[in-house]
């Protein structure tokens, strides 16, 4: 543990010297917080550990550089950063347990570089940064450069104040592209441009980089509320961010930070969270402050969309068609709200196309907003001792030699009695989109396989009877088999789609089950439907068409289907025709976020059956995106081909026209 809280503390200060100092992070920012995250945690857990230099408990970094150095009169902080709403909820009930029910000034948190103004008799005379917050590097020079920044204010007072100077995005892209033109290095977010541009020694060169400031705090003010030192500081001709928003209590502030989680990319610059503050000064004082933060304000930041994490392995899974995957084995890493651990590599090809080896640092995000993928190596971290991956020729779980796809892409087992290939396919029977056997979910069934249990569809359904067998075994109590038995049971009730798909037929899945289930309406007529007919249905096409045909020409299909019947499992289409809705039939939705009043399952099963469909990524064929708090990336992608976008209001609305 020792050891572990060394290593953090030597890579973090060595990390805020490289960001602070030389405005070149090496670490995403994402990784240094749930480093620092875990430091913390650490420390609170073995306080005798704590080293004297942790960076826990410093802010910022101390000032080496060529400017001259600038002792704040009043110290400047950073602030206590969560991580999501839960925290966001704690920080509100401590601070209300210490001065009751309150008000909070929400703000925009800019990405950009902190910065401490003084004006006398209403002159500017100085900026410096924040340094370690007690010493900082006097950049005046520079920041006069700002064109936004008014040299004289309009009253002739004297004022200590705080704010961010921060790129906007369109500087940033021009200036990058000039850069890349000049074969300069470019800069890796606006945050680093404008720390990169303030702290120049000619200041020519800031002026040219067209930075922008707003102010946010005015400490020592006598004024009874931190809103209205904002509204004096804009009275004094200090520009301020009208984003603002003073919240009455945390179902607000929660508001609030939804609503700019979903819509931040249509700021004009980055901001990198939401930053929550007792609005009452006197409350504030009472609160007061650690070494580093204010109790009274706290920074919720926005779920990262793109990290870096180590790819420690690659190993390969067999799929029910026999299909070998290999995955990437990840350290664990948040991206947009979940810890991933595992990200599929699709294929061979795709990982020497992207050039990944073991031990190699990745960059990891969301595709999709939904499915981790691994981008690329990151190659300035490459140390010469990663691993070139050599793709397996033998199935992993039982030794028989892989044959390439017609593709020529994918390897796949050709044993159809590979343990995997049928455990795999007994999992895609029970699943969420085919018989939805609660109860049965992969790891039971993986037991029972092994066990015996169950080793083909038709042992699901013969349960019932080895009640008391199963009733015995360890780890299952007599209430969860009895559910069980219930939801099997339930599960011959499905409609003929869901059969269907959990049969498993080669590229047949739960839309165009549903495609031949309306149209035959019986499983007897689909078995005997022939290979033209089925081509005339809209979306099944040459190689549908002929899996299925082929399908039920096997005899041991037409058995099994036959035992099925025989078990009483439905073989009929019951689900409704498709209703009509002019603004749900036949259009393209994609959901995207959350809507708190109903779960993202519902939704698509409501646009389903009034006739519309859902995609899981937005293109230019998108119709709808229905957005809900906590969207990512969908959102920017479906603005930038301004394809119109449902809030949850919206959706209520059309949900409201819909037949009961
Ligand atoms: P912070 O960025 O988490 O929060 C404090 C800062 O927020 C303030 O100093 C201020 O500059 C800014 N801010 C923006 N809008 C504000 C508003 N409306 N009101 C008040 N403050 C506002 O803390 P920090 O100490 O500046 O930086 C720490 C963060 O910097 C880390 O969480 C990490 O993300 C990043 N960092 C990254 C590396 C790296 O190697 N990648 C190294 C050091 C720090």
């Amino acid at each position: 543990m020792k050891d572990r809280i060394l290593y953090l503390v030597e890579t973090l200060n060595k990390a805020n010297v490289e960001y602070y100092v030389f405005d070149n992070p090496t670490l995403t920012d994402n990784e240094y917080d749930s480093m620092m995250d875990e430091l913390i945690k650490l420390e609170e857990k073995y306080p005798e550990y704590k080293l004297s230099n942790s960076p826990t408990s410093k802010v910022g970094n101390e000032v080496i550089s060529e400017f001259q150095k600038y002792t704040h009169p009043t110290p400047m902080f950073s602030l206590s950063d969560v991580f999501n709403e839960e925290e966001v909820v704690d920080f509100i009930k401590k601070v209300e347990e210490v001065v009751g029910p309150t008000d909070y000034m929400c703000e925009l948190k800019m990405d950009g570089l902190a910065v401490s103004l003084i004006y006398r008799d209403g002159k500017f005379t100085t900026a410096a940064t924040r340094g370690d917050g007690i010493t900082g590097e006097n950049i005046t020079h520079n920041v006069k450069t700002i064109k936004k920044l008014p040299l004289t204010l309009k009253k002739n007072v004297d004022l200590e104040v705080r704010g961010e100077i921060y790129m906007r995005k369109s500087v940033f892209n021009k200036l990058n592209e000039e850069r890349s033109k000049e074969n300069l290095p470019l800069f890796q977010n606006p945050r680093n441009a404008a720390a990169g541009s303030i702290r120049q020694l000619d200041s020519s060169i800031t002026k040219e980089r067209n930075l922008d400031i707003v102010l946010y705090h005015l400490p020592n003010t006598t004024l009874k509320y931190h809103s209205k030192s904002i509204d004096y500081l804009e009275e004094l001709g200090l520009p301020i961010n009208h984003h603002n928003r003073l919240c009455h209590n945390i179902d607000e502030v929660l508001e609030y930070i939804h609503y700019w989680n979903v819509n931040r990319e249509s700021l004009p610059y980055e901001i990198d969270g939401i930053v929550i503050k007792v609005d009452n000064i006197d409350y504030q004082k009472k609160l007061g402050f650690t070494v580093k933060y204010p109790k009274w304000a706290v920074a919720y930041k926005f779920p990262a969309k793109k990290v870096i994490t180590k790819l420690t392995d690659i190993v390969c899974t067999v799929g029910r068609t026999g299909q070998i995957t290999p995955n990437a084995v990840l350290d664990p890493v948040k991206v947009a709200g979940s810890t991933i651990r595992r990200a599929t590599l699709h294929n061979y090809p795709y990982i020497v196309e992207k050039d990944l080896r073991i031990g190699d640092y990745v960059y990891l995000h969301k595709a999709g907003d939904v499915i981790p993928e691994v981008v690329g190596p990151v190659l300035e971290r490459r140390t010469g001792s990663e691993k070139v991956y050599t793709m397996i020729k033998t199935c992993p779980i039982c030794g028989t030699k892989l044959e390439l796809t017609p593709s020529k892409i994918d390897l796949y087992c050709p044993n159809k009695n590979c343990q995997a290939r049928q455990v795999n396919s007994l999992i895609h029977f029970i699943s969420r989109d085919a018989m939805n056997i609660d109860g049965l979910g992969d790891r039971i069934m993986e037991d029972f396989y092994n066990l015996g249990i169950i080793r083909n569809i038709v042992d699901i359904y013969h349960l019932s009877a080895k009640k008391e067998e199963l009733t015995s075994l360890e780890g299952y109590g007599s209430k969860s088999i009895s559910n069980l038995l219930i939801s099997i049971e339930n599960s011959k009730k499905n409609s003929l789609e869901r059969l269907l798909n959990g049969l498993g037929i080669s590229g047949i899945g739960l839309k165009s089950a549903r495609l031949l289930a309306e149209k035959y309406e019986t499983m007897a007529n689909l078995m005997n439907a022939s290979y033209e007919e089925l081509l005339t249905i809209k979306d099944i096409g040459d190689v549908l068409a002929n899996n299925i045909v082929t399908y039920f020409a096997n005899p041991a299909n037409r058995i099994l289907i036959r035992e099925l019947e025989e078990l009483g499992i439905n073989m009929n289409y019951t689900g409704k025709k498709a209703k009509y809705n002019e603004e749900i039939t036949g259009k393209k939705f994609v959901i995207t976020g959350t809507i708190d009043y109903m779960p993202r399952d519902k939704i698509k099963e409501i646009i389903l059956a009034y006739g519309g469909y859902v995609a899981e990524s937005i293109s230019k064929n998108t119709d709808i995106l229905i957005c809900g708090h906590d969207a990512g990336s969908k959102y920017g992608k479906a603005k930038s081909l301004n394809i119109p976008i449902w809030d949850a209001d919206k959706l209520s609305k059309v949900l409201d026209t819909l037949d009961k």
